[in-house]
């Protein structure tokens, strides 16, 4: 049996060797020590083969960034139905999500039907080139009745129209005292 080697020190991405650890399969594992400062045991294979390069954060990393231009990407041009939904899902659904904030965190859910997204194509598709996914309420959720396409510009309106009122009325009291 010819075990891919490695040795104490050997840097693999983010993993630096430290020591072998014992195991029932012929010692081949090793406990390595990841930049971030998490330790691992990992097989010598998978660190030869580039398998693992990280103790996972790597890829945290890379979902989080992946995250984040979904919505930087949120009313452009080109942006398949299938990303539509599935940002859709993420604002609501997933905490980690950079929007959650404005949606899932205010109760905004997505619903039943949507989850799935042979459904939300059977309602929505397809999509008008440069529009994106609007609620009409903007207090209500995702679903059939409260969602159409619209460009960014009355997208924004909307969103903005609550405060403008506001503030436009205070201003008109705010001059008739
Ligand atoms: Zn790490």
């Amino acid at each position: 049996m010819n075990w891919p080697r490695v040795s104490a020190g050997d840097k693999f991405g983010r993993l630096t060797v430290i020591c072998r650890k014992p195991s029932p399969d012929n010692g081949s594992r090793w406990l390595c020590h990841c930049d971030c400062g998490n330790e691992i045991i990992t097989r010598a294979s998978t660190l030869k083969s580039g398998g693992t390069k990280s103790c996972g954060c790597l890829r945290r990393e890379k979902t989080t960034r992946y995250n984040k231009s979904m919505n930087f990407k949120h009313g452009m041009c080109f942006e398949p139905i299938y990303a539509v939904w599935f940002g859709m899902l993420a604002r609501c659904r997933n905490p980690n999500s950079t929007a959650y904030k404005y949606y899932g965190a205010r109760g905004i859910t997505v619903c039943d039907r949507w989850l799935k997204f042979e459904n939300f194509y059977a309602d929505m598709a397809p999509r008008p080139e440069g529009l994106t996914l609007d609620r009409i309420n903007n207090d209500g959720n995702y679903e059939p009745g409260n969602c159409r396409w619209t460009d960014w510009k009355t997208q924004r309106a909307n969103q903005r129209n609550p405060h403008g009122n506001r503030r436009k009325k205070a201003y008109q009291s705010g001059a008739s005292s």
